[in-house]
């Protein structure tokens, strides 16, 4: 409302919106300084629970690791896959080729909205969809749609209420799915972003915060791979908003293709 307020002032209300850009810019110095003592505040914490835990912590780790992984891969494939393949009926090797670009770029940058000028490129030059749908959808969907981060918030609380010895019953793991799905939509495509949005679903599900201190030393890796899962979904479900619009996608038409920049290799032809 404030924001409203300082628009309708125009000119009047400059040198509040100067103070807001500039403590804006203030709280990026502050987080950057926070994040290079974070290592060895996490370093830390892990330390102390495995001081008091033992090392089948470490073990329980890398279990849910590779839990939040093959749960990430199945909704990758099966899930997104699935309707694209449903949908619109095309060879699921050529629509993940098309996407990788922004795969990549997601993976590199663990934030969707950097990859979206890439996913933009993918859509319009590889997939072949109008500006109309890749310009609504995509945008929308880098911010909103985070299925690889709502996943990953489940499996996070789960783990974090076993190593707890809570017992979760049916309505506790519904809550679960329901404050994580609302915890990712809410959360901004940046990196990081989820693990932050995490600490509201524990508190909806009454799982202790201090648990995070547990997952945060393989977030960032876990990061990676669930900005990937969400930006596949934006396209994915991009592609199936083209289709329903009766646009003709995935034509194989390599002429204006998309290039990606870090692929300088040429493609083998037939000929
Ligand atoms: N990094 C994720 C994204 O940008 C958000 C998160 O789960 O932290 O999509």
């Amino acid at each position: 409302m404030l924001g409203i307020a300082l628009t309708m002032l125009k000119e009047k209300g400059e040198t509040l919106v100067r103070f807001f850009d500039d403590l804006q810019e203030a709280m990026v110095v502050l987080i950057n300084l926070i994040m290079k003592l974070a290592p060895y505040g996490v370093a830390a914490l892990v330390a102390a629970v495995i001081g008091q835990s033992g090392w089948s912590v470490l073990k329980a780790l890398l279990v849910y690791t590779v839990t939040v992984l093959i749960g990430l891969s199945l909704h990758a494939i099966l899930v997104y896959g699935g309707i694209v393949k449903l949908i619109v009926k095309a060879p699921l090797k050529e629509f993940f080729k098309a996407i990788r670009p922004a795969q990549l770029l997601a993976f590199s940058t663990s934030s969707s909205s950097a990859a979206l000028p890439v996913s933009m490129e993918c859509a319009e030059k590889n997939i072949k969809m109008s500006k109309e749908v890749a310009s609504f959808v995509l945008p929308l969907g880098s911010t909103v749609n985070m299925d690889g981060t709502a996943l990953y918030q489940g499996v996070a609380a789960v783990f974090i209420a076993q190593v707890f010895g809570l017992d979760l019953s049916i309505g506790d793991q519904l809550s679960i799915v329901l404050a994580a799905t609302m915890a990712s939509i809410g959360a901004a495509g940046v990196p990081g972003a989820g693990i932050v949005t995490l600490a509201l679903v524990l508190t909806t599900s009454g799982i202790p915060q201090v648990g995070l201190a547990l997952i945060l030393g393989m977030d960032r890796l876990l990061d990676m791979f669930r900005t990937a899962v969400n930006v596949t979904g934006d396209l994915s479900v991009a592609t199936v908003m083209a289709k329903l619009e009766g646009e003709e996608l995935l034509t194989g038409d390599e002429e204006d293709a998309f290039v990606d920049p870090e692929e300088s290799a040429p493609e083998p032809t037939d000929a």
